[in-house]
């Protein structure tokens, strides 16, 4: 049985049967026979019904909304903003999935004729996060779906009433039942279904979940992707404008509670400046509300998963045990519910694990460095790599930094930022494979060559 809980006060919201190992195997049945049909529906159908989809995401915001921060604790500004955001991503698909899917012919002479074309997976095993449930989730169904595959979703169990939405919006909006299902549970439903003859196994989640999934599946021979954390760094040279890099690294280490995949993790400033941002950043985190995410004027919500309180806790007292200072925050808010206060340390280093391991919080530690080239080799110092940023007002000097870090995605004057045209990816740590912009199109299919000879 799974029990929904409210982050923000700890009641039970809901509770729910987990699927079982039959119910799995049921529907992993169904949508393999259910896959062929769907994939030989025109693509205008397929788009059609994602149209719809996306209709219904605004016909119904408001109530999406309120679910979403009832169950994952997100301030419901942002949880608005989640589902406004994923209309652009929706959009993106709509418009790229027919060029993406056209077949290309890349030689034609002499009576041959070489054409590449996609064909679907098949049976896409979703496993997902619950930090951006709507985000993460459709970066994989929408284009699956568009391009011929069936789904077996499994949202978090933390976002299970938000999996159970998108099920009921997609059903609505007329794709078939058996060819995105949803499966409630905690990791053990995941497990049962990666033992089924998915065509795909798309996870997004931690570095810890994804590495026994990858051992699950090895020698499977499926596609495997996986999108994990992070420890995302910045770098803040002298000669930035303080007031504006403060305000956008505040936002980028808080927003979401800290618990975005590309937050702000860490921060590395010039020496020349470093007091002086760590002043102006410092003010801003002050200026943001943590409050009940119900209310409009709340900016930090409770943490999503009752857990991380400890693990927050004891990197702050790591920290300051090795010498760190904490000059805002540092302790859990007492129950009901898992608070944490926006937290700052300096004097911070890589003997911490508040400068090594995801914090997936609202607490940030900030260095301080003397050279741009200390500053790459502490961003460098991780397993992870999904984005890292600059910020300066030297272009040149920003693309030499850039060059050398080991990341997905890389940021100039920007930070926690994802685009749908742009792929979204990680090196170590941080994942295999990719998702978003036409790439993240054509990852669902598989390229299939033809050798053509007229008689
Ligand atoms: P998690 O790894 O605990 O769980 C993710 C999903 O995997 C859940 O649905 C869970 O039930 C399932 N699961 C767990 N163990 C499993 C197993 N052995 N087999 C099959 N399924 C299993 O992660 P989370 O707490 O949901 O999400 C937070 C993490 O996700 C953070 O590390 C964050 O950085 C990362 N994340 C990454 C991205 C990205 O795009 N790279 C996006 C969002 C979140």
């Amino acid at each position: 049985m799974l029990h929904i809980t409210n982050p923000a006060n700890g009641t039970v919201i809901a509770e729910l049967p987990e699927d079982s190992a039959e119910g799995i195997a049921a529907k992993f049945k169904a949508a393999r026979a259910a896959q062929r049909a769907w994939a030989a529906t025109p693509l205008a159908h397929r788009l059609e019904c994602i149209k719809r989809f996306r209709q219904a995401l605004i016909d119904g915001r408001e109530r999406l909304a309120a679910i979403l921060t009832s169950e994952v604790g997100k301030p419901i500004k942002q949880a608005r903003n989640e589902l406004n955001g994923l209309l652009g991503r929706i959009d993106f698909f709509l418009a790229e999935t027919e060029r993406t899917l056209a077949p290309r012919t890349v030689h034609d002479e002499g009576g041959m004729r070489e054409v590449i074309a996609h064909e679907p997976l098949g049976v896409i095993a979703n496993i997902s996060a619950w930090n951006y449930p709507y985000f993460v989730g459709a970066n994989v169904f929408v284009p699956a779906l568009l391009t011929g595959n069936a789904v077996l979703y499994k949202p978090s169990e933390y976002a299970t009433l938000t999996g159970l939405e998108i099920g009921n919006l997609l059903h609505a909006s007329g794709v078939p039942q058996d060819v995105f299902a949803v499966l409630a549970g905690g990791p053990r439903v995941g497990i049962e279904l990666l033992k089924h003859a998915v065509g795909g196994v798309f996870f997004t989640g931690s570095y810890a979940a994804g590495k026994r999934i990858a051992e699950a599946t090895a020698g499977r021979m499926i596609k495997l992707q996986l999108e994990l954390g992070g420890k995302d760094p910045t770098y803040v040279c002298e000669d930035v404008d303080l007031a504006a890099a403060a305000a956008s690294l505040a936002d980028g280490a808080m927003y979401n509670t800290g618990q975005s995949c590309c937050s702000v993790e860490r921060i590395y400033v010039h020496e020349k400046i470093h007091d002086a941002f760590v002043a102006a950043f410092v003010a801003e985190v002050r200026g943001f509300k943590r409050g009940e995410p119900t209310m409009e004027d709340s900016y930090i919500g409770p943490l999503t998963r009752a857990p991380q309180v400890k693990v927050l806790e004891l990197q702050v007292a790591d920290a300051l045990a090795k010498g760190a200072r904490c000059l805002l925050g540092g302790h859990k808010v007492e129950p009901p519910g898992n608070w944490f206060e926006p937290t700052v340390l300096v004097d911070v280093n890589h003997d911490m694990t508040v400068m090594r391991e995801e914090s997936f919080g609202p607490i940030i530690g900030i260095q301080k460095v003397a050279s741009d080239e200390e500053a790459v080799r502490l961003m460098n110092d991780t397993e992870y790599g999904l984005t890292a940023g600059v910020y300066t007002r030297d272009e040149a000097r920003a693309r030499r930094i850039l060059a050398q870090v080991h990341a997905g995605s890389v940021y100039w004057n920007c930070c926690d930022r994802v685009s749908p045209r742009l792929p979204w990816s990680g090196v170590g740590h941080s994942g295999v494979g990719l998702t978003l912009s036409t790439y993240g199109i054509e990852t669902f299919t598989r390229l299939k060559a033809w050798h053509l000879r007229a008689a």
